[in-house]
């Protein structure tokens, strides 16, 4: 075992933070390992209304000091954030990958991103955040445009790759001279709970505040009329949720939500190279990225090799303890994530349809003690199967065999998802005709993870319904800004 008997005993306990204090409750949310259902990770508060409004509160109380602090101070301050991230970075690792299940060295490179995101985001922000003079023919008369924080942006993340996701949202919430209110998802909360818990002892009081809870905290938040923006990273159905609950005040909402990502296999790609990156892409996490490879779409004439290639990597994947080094796969991260991936893969067995289960089972011995799936494939699969219209989200991969161009770009867009894509061909010319017409914010040509350049300058976001706006690069920030105009005029001189 890679694990250490400290890893296993340990258990962690977190209170919010609301304006720069420490703020326990009498309910606690009790944090379980998913590869091993019987071991307390830790403890987070179960949060009250309350506490939301005490939150809310401290973060309007906070805001227009940050808001008027320097860029270059908030800037320095968010980079610390950053350092201290990466100064626990181990001990971070270890907590995270025991309460989300993913494979420690996912987490560790998960928590490199998410200390870049704090030291990266100041990056040409002194300059983006300049007020803009434009000046007039007529003396005394100009216009200024400036760009100003909203006030007050609540945060909400899911538990799939929870210091990411947060790290994506808060830092360039804060840059932009936001205060915030952090809900993690109770599922994972350890993480995210610990990087707002830095952050707010970084930052002045009040500046990030740290609520715990599940849906009844989160629409609280939501809902707040002291709230200016909500900026939400999950699933479809709670979005609805919330973009209902800020109608009644009317307030933004920034949304990263799920996708259905099609891999569109050309005939001329290598297929080896493309059946590798394919499965890194689809199985990392168990399947739990909103950006994985979803549905490969291969030519009918390339099908089978692709499909015996296919079926000897995926045979490869050993499923196991997330603190076990021999394991490449970790658990799904919850109950339900179990019982949904089950029936899926039931009905698509019933349904006839060639379904491989294949991989290897590292701890045989402690596998019902865990949300362990093995990995598997649905080697015929068809348009309409449940398993390619819906996000499975869970380790389960179906090929789509087609027989022209037009057919397969047809069968990628046919959904109501539209986040990332792929396109594998060794024509870099023919490949971007076809990634042209993909309805999706992103479409990464040859790979289905960014690469480094990919990482700092791609807006990330979806089309339809995988989001409402976009995060990262040098435009996520925008989200977090609104415009203030000054029209300046002057009086006619009057004599005497
Ligand atoms: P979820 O929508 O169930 O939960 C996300 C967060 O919302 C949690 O913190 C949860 O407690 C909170 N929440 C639940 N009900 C709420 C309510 N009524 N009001 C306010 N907040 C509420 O999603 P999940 O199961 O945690 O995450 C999985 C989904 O997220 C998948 O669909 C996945 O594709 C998507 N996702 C998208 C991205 C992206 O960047 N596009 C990234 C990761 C995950």
């Amino acid at each position: 075992m890679g694990s250490t008997v400290s890893d296993a005993i340990r258990v962690t306990h977190l209170d919010q933070v609301i304006d720069g204090r420490d703020v326990p409750g009498e309910r606690l949310i009790e944090v379980r390992n998913p590869g091993r259902r019987d071991e307390i990770v830790g403890t987070v508060v179960d949060g009250t209304v309350d506490q939301v409004d005490d939150a809310v509160a401290a973060a309007v109380g906070a805001s227009a000091a940050w808001a008027a602090t320097a860029v270059a101070e908030r800037i320095a301050l968010l980079a610390r954030v950053g350092d201290e991230i990466d100064a626990h970075a181990e001990e971070l690792a270890t907590l995270v990958a025991r309460e989300n299940g993913s494979v420690r060295a996912i987490i560790r490179r998960e928590l490199i991103g998410a200390a870049n995101a704090f030291r990266e985001v100041g990056e040409g922000l002194a300059d983006k955040l300049a007020p803009q003079d434009h000046p007039s023919d007529a003396p005394g008369q100009f216009v200024r445009i400036q760009k100003v924080p909203y006030g007050v942006v609540a945060c909400i993340v899911p538990w799939n790759a929870p210091l990411i996701l947060t790290a994506n949202k808060i830092a360039p919430a804060l840059a932009a001279g936001n205060s915030i209110v952090l809900k993690p998802s109770p599922f994972a909360p350890l993480g995210v709970t610990t990087i707002g818990r830095i952050a707010a002892s970084i930052l002045p009081p009040g500046v990030v505040n740290v609520v715990n809870g599940g849906g009844e905290v989160g629409s609280t938040l939501t809902g707040h009329r002291d709230v200016r923006k909500v900026s939400f990273t999950g699933g479809g159905e709670t979005a609805r949720h919330i973009m209902r609950q800020a109608a009644d005040s009317l307030k933004g909402v920034h949304f990263e939500l799920g996708g259905n990502d099609p891999a569109i296999v050309l005939d001329d790609a290598d297929l080896q190279v493309s059946v590798e990156r394919i499965v890194e892409s689809a199985f990392r996490r168990a399947g739990q990225v909103c950006f994985a490879v979803k549905r490969i779409y291969v030519p009918r004439t390339h099908a089978e090799e692709f499909r015996r290639l296919l079926v000897e990597r995926v045979n490869g994947i050993t499923v196991g303890d997330a603190l076990d080094e021999r394991s490449s796969m970790g658990p799904v991260n919850n109950e339900g994530q179990l019982t949904k991936i089950r029936d899926l893969l039931e009905s698509t067995i019933a349904q006839g349809r060639d379904v491989r289960v294949l991989g290897s089972k590292v701890n045989p011995e402690t596998w019902e003690n865990g949300y362990f799936v093995l990995p598997a494939l649905v080697l015929d699969a068809q348009a309409d199967d449940e398993i390619v219209r819906e996000e499975q989200f869970g380790p389960i991969l179906p090929v789509i065999a087609y027989d022209n161009e037009e057919e397969a770009i047809a069968m990628a867009n046919d959904t109501e998802y539209g986040l990332c894509s792929s396109v594998w061909s060794r024509s870099t010319d023919r490949a971007l005709v076809v990634a042209s017409r993909i309805e999706a914010g992103m479409t990464i040509i040859n790979n289905h993870l960014f690469s480094h350049t990919g990482v700092r300058q791609i807006p990330f976001g979806g089309w339809k319904q995988s989001g409402i706006g976009w995060e990262g690069s040098p435009h996520g920030i925008d989200e977090y800004l609104q415009f203030h105009s000054v029209d300046v005029q002057s009086f006619p001189e009057t004599d005497g």
